[in-house]
């Protein structure tokens, strides 16, 4: 019996190798930042590094790991506990404050991660006599939580304000009790920002909550990096993002919301019940980070100029990149194994980025997604270029 399962698995591994389709981890060897170490043929060897969610380049920020030590110091390794047991520290509750008050919100939990936070968030509040209406380009982590909710499911295509609005009339219609509308702050595949100011009219139009996955803002879009509501200078219902991008790039994530909101995923969200605590290291990284974020006006500034740099440079060498601002940048090559292929030959010349394929962006929409980081310099950002110029003219992309 398991021998034949061992042999099917083989076999979809092989075939998934031989689609071009299977992901290899490369090895690091120094901390997360703009250059790295990584090892290539048995010999340690610096890379400029486009493809990590460190925006503000907090990863090896001393103050943040001078604070992640100290409150290892005070409060030691580990929890051994979830938070209802015995496994709240006054620092959670502190760190929960303080993301209450960055976010503008009454309060906030603590998750492990924010792929929890996106698990755990609708089945508390919702049930069968409930609806939600998704983004079809949500996070997997947003698409598993409704999953895991008995609310009836309704999908709008991306960013399409009028086909939210048809399902809003549709769940109207249908007599569902709360809606709750669900959206990315920022769509991770493509950089593309949300329509905030639609969604909170079509929001507050159909009494519906406005839900949002804020990872891929959260410390770069609005006033002190507050997220993408901010950056309109709007406020949604119930925001959730991640300890593990901007905010020194650890781990961990968060719901914010109001109160009755947060007290009901306290009693009741599955994650949270049945998850270990954060530790004290992670609290104090994050407390840190968020004092860096709020006054790292100079950084987002950095960042901007960096994304801009690099957009420009990709557009005069004749790349096709999809458009926007934020520093989420793809290059769109079509095919996943173009997309390999290039991410390989950019790694021997000293380029670290990775190629997005089926089933993490649609068939035939395979790229690489580069990413910039206040971390990086224009120098690494110009050599980058060069590098994507050479390996595209090598493989016949431009
Ligand atoms: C990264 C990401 C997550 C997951 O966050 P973790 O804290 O790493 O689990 C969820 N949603 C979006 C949109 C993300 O980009």
């Amino acid at each position: 019996m398991s021998q034949s399962t061992y042999a099917r698995l083989t076999q979809e591994l092989e075939s998934i190798d031989q689609e071009g389709l299977y992901k290899r981890e490369r090895l690091i060897t120094s901390p997360q930042s703009g250059s790295i170490m990584v090892e290539i043929a048995g010999k340690e060897t610096a890379v400029i590094n486009l493809c990590a969610n460190n925006y503000l380049g907090l990863a090896d920020h001393p103050d943040i790991v001078a604070s992640a030590q100290k409150a290892m110091d005070q409060y030691g390794y580990g929890m051994a506990s979830v938070r209802f047991i015995c496994g709240t520290l006054d620092y959670h509750r502190q760190l929960e404050e303080e993301i209450a008050e960055f976010t503008g919100f009454d309060d906030a939990i603590l998750y492990a991660a924010c792929f929890d936070a996106n698990g755990g968030v609708f089945e508390p509040l919702l049930n069968a006599e409930d609806a939600i209406v998704s983004d079809s380009l949500n996070h997997a982590s947003i698409i598993d939580g409704i999953r895991l909710c008995k609310a009836k499911r309704y999908r709008f295509a991306n960013n399409d304000m009028a086909d939210l609005e048809a399902k809003l009339k549709e769940a109207k219609a249908n007599n569902a009790r709360t809606i709750v509308i669900a959206t990315d702050g920022v769509f991770s595949m493509d950089g593309y920002i949300a329509n905030v100011p639609e969604l909170r009219r079509l929001a507050d139009e159909y009494d519906a909550l406005l839900m949002m996955d804020d990872c891929h803002s959260t410390g770069i879009l609005g006033p002190e990096g507050k997220g993408t509501a901010a950056h309109f200078g709007l406020q949604v219902d119930i925001l959730t993002s991640t300890l593990g991008k901007s905010l020194g790039g650890a781990a961990g994530g968060f719901v914010a919301a109001s109160q009755p909101v947060i007290d009901m995923l306290r009693q009741r969200s599955r994650p949270y019940l049945f998850s270990n605590a954060l530790p004290p290291a992670i609290l104090g990284g994050a407390s840190a980070a968020i004092k860096l974020c709020r006054e790292g006006d100079d950084l987002r500034e950095k960042l901007s100029q960096n994304a801009q740099h690099f957009r420009q440079g990709m557009e005069q060498a004749g790349f096709h990149l999809l458009p926007g601002e934020h520093p989420i940048i793809p290059i769109m090559l079509g095919e996943g194994q173009l997309a390999q292929d290039m991410a390989n030959r950019l790694y021997e010349l000293g380029v670290y980025v990775t190629g997005f394929f089926y089933p993490v962006v649609p068939m035939g929409q395979a790229r690489i997604r580069t990413q910039m980081s206040a971390a990086l310099t224009t120098e690494q950002l110009d050599k980058a270029i060069a590098a994507f110029t050479q390996a595209g003219k090598e493989l016949g992309v431009i």
